[in-house]
């Protein structure tokens, strides 16, 4: 399997791969990867000639540096991981130098608003960092199809609306939430939880659960009061935000309108280790 850490051996490749006519697909990722990741990179494999996953522990979207510091970093069990999935995928590993030159900055971008909702208000310049990222690995890489987990929902509306801007052709594909068996959200976040944090996170689930059979029946202010009390009522587990929001432009909603579609976002803290999750509640 080829591993790249340098910007002018991946342009190489993918200039071959152009030049014989060859579909790229590319999965980003921060490494440390699951199995949520590789749902993306299977489902990759499956629609392009070559796939590209990046692994690139992004400094300019962390909004702490404790968290960019303890973020896991396990390069070579995911190559590892990689090479037993398929001996054909092109891993791009690059420095923050290779990425940004000499100045780790990010581009400041109008989204539209969707910059301003949940992670947007809770991570300041979180998403000017993401789209910078993507950018540059999108100018690099010049895929056919980048894809993306629903697990980041406001995460695949800004990249959406990244394209726009940039008016690049990349597809950008949104791929399912993968889960453990016990309802928690597969993240790289999750191998830094103690055994009583991994033991009550499933409730994020089911509360979100909970939340989209009650739907239909109860209003959005009983439901607000509601997930705020579970947590309440928890110890390992803090609430940071939960809300109700329009699935096209993230607006958290007081009251629900016909024929609209809508999410429920929460992220929570257990200790340090922040941990979002979504579900589409109609
Ligand atoms: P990350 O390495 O956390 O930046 O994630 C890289 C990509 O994998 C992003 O598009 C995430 O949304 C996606 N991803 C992470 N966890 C999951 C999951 N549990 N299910 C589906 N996609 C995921």
């Amino acid at each position: 399997m080829r591993v790249h850490k340098k910007r002018l051996d991946i342009i190489a490749d993918v200039a071959s791969f152009i030049k014989k006519g060859e579909t790229i697909g590319f999965v980003p990722t921060m490494g440390a990867l699951h199995q949520g990741h590789l749902a993306l990179i299977e489902r990759a494999l499956k629609e392009n000639q070559k796939v590209i996953v990046s692994i690139f522990v992004n400094p300019t979207q962390f909004n702490t540096s404790e968290d960019l510091v303890n973020y896991p970093r396990t390069l070579d069990s995911d190559i590892k991981l990689l090479s037993k999935l398929s001996e054909e995928i092109i891993v791009f590993a690059p420095t923050p130098k290779e990425v940004y030159g000499d100045q780790i900055s990010s581009i400041s971008y109008d989204f539209k608003g969707l910059e301003n909702e949940m992670e947007g208000k809770f991570r300041p310049g979180h998403f000017d960092g993401v789209g910078t990222v993507l950018y540059h690995f999108f100018n690099i890489i010049t895929p056919n199809k980048a894809y993306f987990g629903e697990k980041d929902f406001q995460q695949l509306q800004i990249v959406k609306k990244l394209i726009e801007i940039e008016k690049m052709s990349v597809q950008i594909i949104g791929c399912p939430i993968y889960r453990e068996e016990s309802g928690l959200a597969l993240s790289s976040r999750n191998k830094r939880l103690n055994q009583k944090q991994l033991d009550e996170s499933p409730l994020i689930y089911s509360i979100l659960k909970q939340v989209k059979k009650d739907f239909g029946t109860k209003s959005v202010t009983t439901l607000n009061k509601w997930v705020s009390e579970q947590f309440k009522a928890n110890d390992e587990l803090t609430l940071e935000y939960f809300e109700i929001a329009k699935a096209s432009d993230l607006k958290s909603i007081k009251r629900k309108q016909k024929d609209t579609k809508y999410r429920a976002f929460i992220a929570v803290f257990a200790g340090e280790i922040r941990l979002i999750d979504n579900i589409a509640l109609n």
